[in-house]
């Protein structure tokens, strides 16, 4: 399984581990013809103002709206951000992946910055890990087919919506691998199923 992260400017190295630990291959994203033959991408925490200036100059705008139009994507963060369908901040042009409104540096500036204990999900799946946050968005609204799978004082820190996930903290900071199971695993169930098929025939 290919799956590419976004190595525009940020904290691109640590998806690459996460991403490999996991068993899949993990490819740098820096133009549109990196997107080819991957099954997924990651979007990683930076600086969401510099990285929508380098979608425009790298010319990956409508290449990665059209990529997300089929496959996941996982944003962290200012990855986050991007994926959202309004900032409040106008030097983000977002991708309008998620149909969420997100306030950029909600929580205040890197001195704030914090690791929190959360629950994410609500059933028998659900599970407690670290988040981490340095000077995260707030998710201010969601749209009617959004998921929260975790929140932390009345806010979602982790939404899912079709096959795409968004994240306000940062998984691969404390080694967390189940954000990206989640986001990809579907990718890896529909290979499974062809390979099944395969031998079926
Ligand atoms: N505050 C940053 C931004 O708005 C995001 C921070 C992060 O990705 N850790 O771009």
């Amino acid at each position: 399984m290919r799956i590419g992260v976004l190595e525009l400017q940020g904290d691109f190295e640590k998806h690459h581990q996460i991403l490999q630990t996991l068993g899949m291959d993990s490819i740098a994203v820096r133009g549109p013809s990196d997107l080819s033959e991957l099954e997924g991408l990651v979007i990683p925490g930076g600086e969401s103002t510099t990285i929508s200036l380098l979608i425009d100059r790298n010319e990956l705008r409508e290449p990665l709206k059209a990529f997300a139009d089929v496959h996941p994507v996982l944003g962290t963060c200012a990855g986050l951000i991007l994926m959202a369908r309004k900032v409040s901040d106008s030097r983000v042009n977002p991708l309008g992946i998620l149909d969420v409104v997100v306030c950029r540096n909600a929580y205040g500036r890197q001195i704030h910055s914090t690791t929190e204990e959360v629950k994410f999900f609500e059933d028998e799946n659900s599970f407690y890990s670290r988040a981490t946050m340095i000077r995260a968005p707030r998710i201010e609204s969601t749209g009617r087919n959004i998921e929260v799978l975790g929140s932390l004082n009345g806010h979602p820190v982790a939404i899912r919506e079709n096959h795409h996930i968004g994240l306000i903290f940062h998984p691969e900071l404390d080694g967390v691998t189940i954000f990206h199971e989640l986001a990809f695993q579907r990718v890896k169930q529909s290979q499974h199923d062809r390979k099944s098929q395969t031998y079926v025939t």
